[in-house]
């Protein structure tokens, strides 16, 4: 089944163009980390592309876009996005879900997961443990990720050398991007994964391909969402 949303608002933050959109629906609940599937119609054929929930009000929520710059239904779309501007959608899907009886968080991030890695920072004691390794501009996610504590990994080498370690007690992990970078991270963590709490990997995107031959690569890798 698909729904209606309205831009509302348009904003424009470093990295990210932030789409306030509303629904007039109350039936439709929304949660920060969740994910909308916004459909594009073509010519001849109709296109999907997925997107997380970073702010939620009433019948209305929020999706910010990753100003990527290549050709894309989604990134052509939204770059000639207009206030009053309607699209349909699929969903919403539920957030990622973590352990937050956990005492430290682990998480690998890129530009695409940085609304659904601040639904989950919202989320977790202040008193814990948070490492984040940021695959970005670190000015990008030090403007997006404000009032929380965390540590920031910011050698790519010293956050793979840490997934090699044995596993600290009472640990949660936590990663999604760009999809041969979260192989790569399968593949370092596949023989202690089980000793995380929780363990969660998503490929959201990939370099060099269009969604739907990613998704195509998804399925056969099992890899979530
Ligand atoms: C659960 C989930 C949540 C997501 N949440 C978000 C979100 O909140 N914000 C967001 O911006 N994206 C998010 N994504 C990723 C987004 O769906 C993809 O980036 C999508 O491919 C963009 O579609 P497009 O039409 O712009 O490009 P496509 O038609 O899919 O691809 C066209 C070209 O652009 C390249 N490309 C696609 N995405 C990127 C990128 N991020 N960086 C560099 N090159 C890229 C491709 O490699 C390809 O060469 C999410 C994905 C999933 C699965």
């Amino acid at each position: 089944m698909y729904h209606r949303a309205k831009v509302i608002k348009i904003e424009d933050l470093t990295g990210f163009r932030r789409l306030y959109c509303h629904t007039g629906n109350n039936d439709i609940s929304f949660e920060p980390g969740g994910y909308i599937k916004i459909i594009f119609v073509g010519s001849n054929e109709r296109r999907m592309r997925s997107f997380s929930i970073s702010q939620v009000g009433e019948s209305s929520f929020a999706i910010d876009f990753v100003a990527h710059g290549k050709p894309g239904p989604a990134s052509i779309w939204q770059q000639n996005l207009l206030v009053g501007d309607e699209f349909d959608f699929k969903g919403p899907g539920p957030a990622s879900k973590i352990s937050l009886s956990s005492d430290n968080f682990y998480f690998y991030a890129d530009y695409t997961a940085l609304p659904a890695l601040h639904a989950h920072l919202s989320t977790i004691e202040k008193s814990k443990n948070i490492y984040i390794f940021f695959e970005g501009k670190h000015e990008v996610l030090k403007k997006y990720i404000v009032d929380f504590n965390y540590n920031l990994i910011t050698e790519k080498d010293a956050f793979l050398n840490l997934l090699k370690q044995p596993v600290a007690k009472k640990s949660s992990f936590w990663a999604a991007g760009e999809r041969l970078k979260i192989l790569q991270i399968r593949e370092l963590t596949k023989s202690h994964k089980d000793k995380y709490e929780s363990f969660y990997l998503s490929s959201y995107w990939q370099l060099g391909e269009e969604d739907e031959g990613h998704r195509i690569q998804k399925k056969q890798d099992r890899l979530i969402l």
